[in-house]
């Protein structure tokens, strides 16, 4: 018999990651600071375990700017 058909497996949905190109972005719920100083608690998003850069999805863009719309203008510094 021929295994030309291949099963993904559903459990471990490592995807590849864009720095460093090794199967090691994993799903990760995680605090996380943007580079503009927002912080998002509790983030559902994609880190890679090796190089440590973090993807965001979907879910996890939505999320972010539903807590950038929340803070609206955050420019008062005094
Ligand atoms: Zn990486």
């Amino acid at each position: 018999m021929s295994s030309s058909h291949r099963k993904k497996a559903p459990t471990s949905e490592a995807l590849p990651c864009p720095e460093c190109g090794k199967m090691r972005m994993i799903r990760v719920v995680e605090t996380c600071r943007l580079d503009d100083g927002l912080t998002v608690k509790k983030l559902a998003h994609y880190k890679c375990s090796s190089c440590g850069s973090r993807f965001f999805d979907d879910d996890a863009m939505h999320r972010i700017q539903a807590e950038r719309a929340s803070h609206g203008s955050l420019s008062q510094s005094c």
